[in-house]
């Protein structure tokens, strides 16, 4: 890092001691404290620079301080920022028009985080399942390796323990498979309707975010859909991490050939502003008045940032950067794997979610090089404890992927000699 990259704030009097006094332990925080950004930079309390490879983890699309937020955000902010939904609030049905005009969706319920966006996916799903299917005590399956939301229905949807430890009794009514494993699928959903717990809905990602950057088989969605569509029961799609441009188009299903039946957004979706979204297809739209709701849900003010967030991507034609960039990125990731045969085992990943995957063999965890690159000025983010994740803001320029790929190899090269 070159010294005139330096900024010193004003106050750099961040006490960690006191925010560990007032604030509950629910997080391993690294000791940077940070305070600014712009771009795919961030600054810290101290005046260190860092290339911002977690953007949020997946969430800051448009990097920190782009010019069309900093506009979204003052301009309704001084015209109306939240009202009813016992209201028509334009904005959100303009959000939800682009929303349906860019996606396999009709309609759209807004709410505020992933979590929950997947609540209102497995509400309509069991509302769909009593009105529609008459299935008394409807089953949804979900994936070993999965990741939902930290809610108590989102972490039983969720297919890993260390999520659920602790917090039973779990909620009844899921059931978990493989991931990307056809014949375990179908002698689920076999073994479990003999079982009077009828399968209503599969919920998966298209890429496994959280539980270590893996993508999808074509295949294994393909037959999903297929078993759905034979049954008549809802393919759901978790597109919290990797919806809104992060692989290269639009949504992730778009990678694998097929439309669920509903799907959810949240992390890229409002480009750091708080908002999720629930999306569906008109003929499995169950509810009404009545059925679910959101205090803050679509309020003026996120809709206005996320709408704005939406018609950048489109404007600035954001999804080929993210193709270039990802390919780019995969191709600086990979000779570094190549160079380390014997600590890193593949390179994977879609468009900007990128995992460089430790060897089963390697001492290293994840969290030793996400320290390493730290002091290289780059963050990166572990996804479980063999895989580095790298989800940059989809604005990220050429220099700066060479910059992230270069900081990785130094980290890497620390470890190694420590
Ligand atoms: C982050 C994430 C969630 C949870 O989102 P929150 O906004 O933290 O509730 C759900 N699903 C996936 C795939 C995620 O990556």
């Amino acid at each position: 890092m070159s010294p005139e990259t330096l900024v010193k704030p004003e106050s750099a009097s961040f006490s960690a001691e006191s925010f560990d006094a007032h604030v509950m332990k629910t997080y391993g925080r690294f000791n940077i404290a940070l305070e600014r950004g712009e771009g795919c930079r961030v600054w810290d309390t101290e005046g260190r620079q860092y290339l911002d490879f977690v953007a949020g983890i997946a969430t800051c699309t448009l990097g920190h301080a782009h010019p069309e937020t900093i506009k979204a955000v003052t301009e309704q902010i001084k015209t109306l920022h939240h009202v009813s939904n016992l209201y028509y609030i334009p904005v959100q049905g303009e959000l939800a028009k682009w929303l349906t005009e860019h996606s396999c969706a009709d309609r759209a319920f807004f709410c505020n985080s992933g979590a929950e966006a997947n609540e209102s996916a497995i509400k309509l799903a069991r509302k769909y399942a009593h009105d529609k299917l008459n299935i008394d005590n409807p089953t949804i399956l979900t994936a070993h390796a999965s990741f939902h939301g930290r809610t108590l229905a989102t972490i039983t949807a969720t297919g890993q323990p260390k999520y659920q430890k602790g917090f039973t009794p779990l909620m009844p009514g899921f059931h978990y498979v493989p991931y990307n494993d056809i014949a375990a699928l179908e002698s689920a959903i076999a073994e479990l309707d003999k079982n009077e717990r009828q399968v209503a809905a599969i919920l998966l990602e298209a890429l496994q975010g959280e539980g270590g950057v893996r993508p999808g088989d074509l295949a294994y969605f393909q037959r999903a859909r297929q078993l759905c569509d034979e049954k008549g029961i809802l393919l759901i799609l978790d597109e919290v991490q990797v919806g809104m441009g992060r692989t290269g188009k639009f949504w992730g299903y778009e990678n694998l050939g097929i439309e669920p039946d509903i799907f959810t957004s949240a992390k890229g979706l409002g480009g750091g502003i708080p908002i999720g979204a629930m999306l569906c297809k008109s003929s499995c739209d169950v509810f009404e008045p009545g059925s679910h709701a959101s205090t803050f849900g679509g309020n003026p003010f996120a809709c206005a940032v996320a709408l704005s967030v939406c018609q950048t991507l489109e404007r600035e034609n954001l999804l080929a950067n993210v193709s270039d960039r990802g390919e780019q990125l995969r191709a600086g990731l990979q000779a570094i794997a190549a160079k380390h045969p014997q600590t890193f085992a593949e390179v994977r990943g879609w468009g900007l979610i990128n995992g460089l995957v430790l060897s089963e063999g390697s001492d290293l965890t994840s969290i030793d090089i996400v320290k390493a690159a730290m002091a290289e000025g780059l963050l990166i983010v572990p996804a479980g404890p063999k895989v580095l994740r790298f989800v940059p803001p989809l604005i990220v320029t050429a220099e700066e992927v060479d910059e992230a790929v270069a900081a990785t190899e130094k980290a890497i090269a620390a470890v190694g000699n420590s």
